[in-house]
Formats: structure tokens, C-alpha cells, sequence
């Protein structure tokens, strides 16, 4: 039986929503159907899995993330906004000239984020080594990188997946945001995603515990 295409969003998910069109309002621009996708995402990520506190960002004990694609960042201020980490009106001023929240997220200026994206296939490298410094400290820490798809056309990409699959480096996780989508059109049409699901289920077999890197 087809799903129907009317699936509703429950509140949650319609308030998030204005939260990014209010800043996408207020700045008069923004990056708005990558940041659409990315709502669930990242709702169930500081809802339901990540560990953090919003009265102390630097806490030692957190989980980091990183928001790979760094141009859906209005959804990343969404939710950093929702959970207090700032403040619900600095939406507004998204993009304006004093305003700490950017085009793209910079860490330093912004409570809650962990590093500075935009420049894509770098989020995923700054995963690997936020988790083997974990490792090496020997924390619990856990680091979850969101990618797009589009994204990983880049090379960097794969060669920090491949490092990670080396380390075994099971604290981190990756998401890619499957929308399908990119800039210069549909994935499909740019790059074959059939041969990503290819790449990922080797670096599976190759990151299992146990086996020679
Ligand atoms: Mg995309």
C-alpha cells in the first residue's frame, strides 16, 4: 500500500520549523531546504542521544557534534535556541552584523557548537580526531557527525571514514542527510549513490573489532 504523502508533523516538528523561518526571516536569507531536512534529524539527536548541558557548553563529559554541512546551520540554531543554549530572539538577527550566528557556524562564538564547517568534507575529519582524542583520554564521550549527501562527492570525506575504520573508532557515528539533493541538482545526477552504499559496507566489514585494519 503507497504511504501517503500528507504524513503530518506532529508539534514538535511545526515549532522547530518556525524557528528556522523566523530566522530565515530575520537574516533575509539562508540555506532553507537543506536545513528543512536536517529538522528530524536533528531533533532526535539533542532530544533523544546526546549528552550535554546547556549551563555549562564546555563540560568534559559532553558528546560532541558536528554539523558537517554547515550551510543547513539554521537548523542547528534552531535547536541550540530551543534548548536555551541561546537565546530565542538572537534568531532573528541571523546573518546580521553583530550577531554571533553566521551563514555558517563558527565555534568560539556560538555556545553549544564544536566547530567551525561550511568548507565542506571537513566535518567528518574533525570527528575522527575529537574521537580519538576521546579514545586516548579514555572517556565516554561520543561524537556524531552530520554529512549531506551531496557532500560526499569529497574526497576528504572518505579518507577520514577510512582513517576511522582503521582506529575502529566506535564513539563516532556518522549521519548523512539523504535528501537527495544538491546543488548543481539531484545526487542521482551528479554522483552514483548506489556506489556509496557500496564504499560504506566496506569500511563496515573493514572497522569490525577483531580483524587487522
Ligand atoms: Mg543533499
Amino acid at each position: 500500500m503507497r504511504r501517503s504523502l500528507e504524513s503530518p508533523l506532529d508539534e514538535r516538528s511545526r515549532a522547530l520549523r518556525r524557528l528556522v523561518i523566523s530566522a530565515l526571516e530575520g537574516g533575509g536569507r539562508g540555506h532553507f531546504g537543506s536545513s528543512m531536512s536536517l529538522i528530524e534529524i536533528l531533533r532526535a539527536l539533542y532530544d533523544n542521544f546526546l549528552r550535554y548541558r546547556v549551563d555549562q557548553p564546555e563540560w568534559p563529559g559532553r558528546d560532541r557534534f558536528i554539523l558537517s554541512k554547515g550551510h543547513g546551520c539554521l537548523t542547528l540554531y534552531a535547536l541550540l535556541a530551543d534548548k536555551g543554549f541561546i537565546e530565542r530572539d538572537a534568531l532573528r538577527g541571523f546573518c546580521s552584523q553583530h550577531s554571533c550566528l553566521g551563514g555558517h557556524p563558527e565555534v568560539g562564538k556560538i555556545p553549544g557548537v564544536e566547530a567551525s564547517t561550511g568548507a565542506l568534507g571537513h566535518g567528518l575529519s574533525i570527528g575522527v580526531g575529537m574521537a580519538l582524542a576521546s579514545h586516548i583520554r579514555g572517556d565516554s564521550s561520543r561524537v556524531v557527525v552530520v554529512t549531506g549527501d551531496g557532500e560526499i562527492n569529497e574526497g576528504s570525506v572518505w579518507e577520514a571514514a577510512m582513517s576511522a575504520a582503521k582506529h575502529r573508532l566506535e564513539s563516532l557515528t556518522v549521519m548523512i542527510d539523504y535528501n537527495k539533493l544538491q546543488s548543481y541538482g539531484a545526487t542521482r545526477d551528479v554522483a552514483r549513490p548506489g556506489a556509496t552504499d557500496g564504499q560504506m559496507a566496506r569500511l563496515r566489514i573493514r572497522g569490525k573489532r577483531g580483524q587487522r585494519p
